[in-house]
């Protein structure tokens, strides 16, 4: 990730994020997610491998609202 997709600053800064997730009608919320931030605008951009992790997480998930936390998931 060299810059921004969104407003082009190019310092996007490594850091964790909660994020909501719906699925099915279910909520999922998934807590401290490595993320790439935008320094000027906030965007938050995930890796692919993150990515596949969070899909493997909201696929695996079943209550109607659960809250995850991303480093204990498997
Ligand atoms: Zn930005």
């Amino acid at each position: 990730m060299k810059k921004c997709f969104v407003c082009k600053h190019t310092q996007i800064n490594p850091g964790r994020v909660n994020k909501m997730f719906e699925s099915d009608g279910r909520i999922i919320i998934v807590k401290g997610i490595p993320a790439l931030i935008c320094a000027n605008c906030g965007e938050i951009y995930f890796e692919t491998s993150v990515m596949k992790k969070l899909e493997s997480i909201l696929s695996h998930s079943f209550g109607e609202l659960e809250i995850i936390s991303y480093d204990n998931a498997a």
